[in-house]
């Protein structure tokens, strides 16, 4: 019996791994995963679909056997927690496995909505983009289409409607909020990328609700509140959940987002930790439920959970939900809570925004980059922000995830000296210049 066993190898399970060999080499683990290659990268499926990436180049050998990682190929189908004991099922034929200590990283799904019709044609004619084989059947689907229309317009919606644009001729995005990249973007932000996206020729469709799919004509029609669409075929984007239906049966206490789990990873079962999608994840700004899945959440929870299990003491303080996508030549990044996330979690929000060159105005090629940033009217303190722009915008939102995860204020972020010179940067940066602006709108 192994020391550790790893149930799922993805960000979070490869992190934990890591952290494992990192504090002792010596401790014997197991891998359980369904996958052939070792680890695969769905950060990339979207941009393999544009063709920026070659599909093989997603699914990497890590060489687990070199490491002394034993990997069973299958998938946790049952967990008995009072037997230290997981079912695991290898191509139909299934086997108990044992373990001293757990690690459970077994990701996300992608959620289904029940739109009536959907599941007669999912695979077929409606897709999600979630492994390797589903970017395959996209790929095949769109050889004989013109039209595709992207159901939900959250960063992989609008990813998945660029990379298709590039070779279809008709793609729309259908979203049921009145904004694209609803509760990650303020309104008037995620303005600005509806402009950039509808200036490449894809329609994005707002408050429109989707009720139905079903096959027509050889294509589809898609039924919504706003009357009939025909399109060749469909993908759904209308998020993630955690992929938990295996633990139903265990007694591990989940909520609806996950499964729950305490500042050590550890969960409410003796000698098992999660790390991952397939948590229940908070925000480091106030401990609030929070629902966002991604790659860098996961890594730094795998580290924590790995490390804890090889008999270390690490503790997560909770997500600031950062995250970036591009969006063909535009850069769209965001940080901590939105104006009415803050709301909703009872503080006062107020903001500066600013847009701006990122250079300064003598210099050619230079580029235009939008800033808000939110504060607590109360304290000063930093809550989130977000950038837009065709450059620059990840690396000053990551300075402003580092505020949020530490707390500053404003007044704090003002005493930052950030890196000058006419080709890369201003002397005074637009980020320098949202926070004066937000700051003002707080006086004592
Ligand atoms: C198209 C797409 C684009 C994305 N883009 C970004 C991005 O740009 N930035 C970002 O931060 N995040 C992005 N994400 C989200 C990011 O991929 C996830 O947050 C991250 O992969 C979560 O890591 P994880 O280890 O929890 O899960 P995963 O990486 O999904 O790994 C879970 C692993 O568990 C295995 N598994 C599943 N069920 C079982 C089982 N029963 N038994 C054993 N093994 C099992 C799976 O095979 C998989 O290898 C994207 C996701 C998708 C789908």
């Amino acid at each position: 019996m192994s020391d550790i066993v790893i149930a799922g190898l993805g960000s979070a399970g490869y992190a934990a791994l890591a952290s494992i060999k990192r504090r002792n080499p010596k401790i014997s683990i197991t891998v359980i995963d369904s996958k052939e290659s070792d680890l695969v990268h769905p950060c990339g499926l979207p941009y393999s679909l544009e063709g920026s990436v070659d599909p093989s180049d997603l699914s990497q050998d890590i060489g687990l056997a070199r490491m002394g990682v034993t990997k069973i190929r299958g998938s946790l189908i049952a967990l008995d927690a009072e037997r230290r004991s997981i079912r695991v099922d290898s191509g139909g034929e299934e086997r108990g496995v044992p373990y001293s200590l757990l690690l459970l990283s077994l990701g996300s799904v992608p959620v289904i909505p029940p739109l009536e019709g959907l599941h007669a044609i999912l695979g077929n004619r409606a897709f999600t983009l979630h492994s390797i084989g589903d970017l395959e059947a996209i790929r095949k689907c769109r050889e004989t289409s013109k039209r595709c229309v992207i159901v939900g317009a959250g960063a992989i919606g609008l990813e998945t409607a660029t990379a298709l644009s590039r070779t279809l001729d008709d793609v729309r995005v259908l979203e049921m909020q009145g904004q694209v990249l609803p509760g990650v973007m303020d309104e008037e932000i995620a303005r600005v990328v509806e402009e950039y996206i509808a200036s490449m020729g894809i329609n994005v469709e707002l408050n429109a609700r989707v009720t139905g799919i079903s096959p027509h004509d050889g294509g589809i029609s898609i039924a919504t509140s706003a009357g009939a669409i025909r399109s060749d075929f469909s993908v759904i984007s209308t998020g993630f959940a955690a992929n938990i239906a295996a633990l139903r049966d265990s007694g591990l206490r989940c909520n609806q987002n996950g499964i729950e789990v305490d500042r050590h990873l550890h969960t409410s079962a003796e000698g098992i930790y999660a790390a991952g999608d397939c948590i229940s994840g908070w925000s480091v700004i106030d401990g609030a439920p929070l629902k966002a899945k991604l790659a860098t959440s996961a890594y730094k929870q795998g580290t924590v959970a790995g490390m804890n299990a090889a008999g270390g003491s690490m503790e997560y303080r909770g997500s600031s939900g950062t995250f970036v996508t591009r969006i063909s030549g535009l850069e769209v990044a965001g940080t901590g809570y939105t104006t009415e996330g803050a709301k909703r979690q009872g503080f006062r929000p107020q903001s500066g925004k600013i847009k701006s060159s990122i250079l300064p105005e003598y210099f050619p090629d230079n580029r235009a980059i939008t800033i808000k940033i939110i504060a607590d009217s109360a304290t000063g303190r930093i809550l989130g922000a977000q950038a837009v722009g065709e450059g620059g915008a990840a690396e000053r939102i990551n300075l402003l995830s580092a505020a949020v995860e530490m707390g500053m204020t404003l007044e704090q972020l003002g005493r930052v000296e950030m890196a000058y010179c006419p080709a890369v940067s201003e002397v005074y940066d637009p980020v320098m210049r949202a926070a004066d602006f937000a700051a003002r709108r707080i006086k004592p």
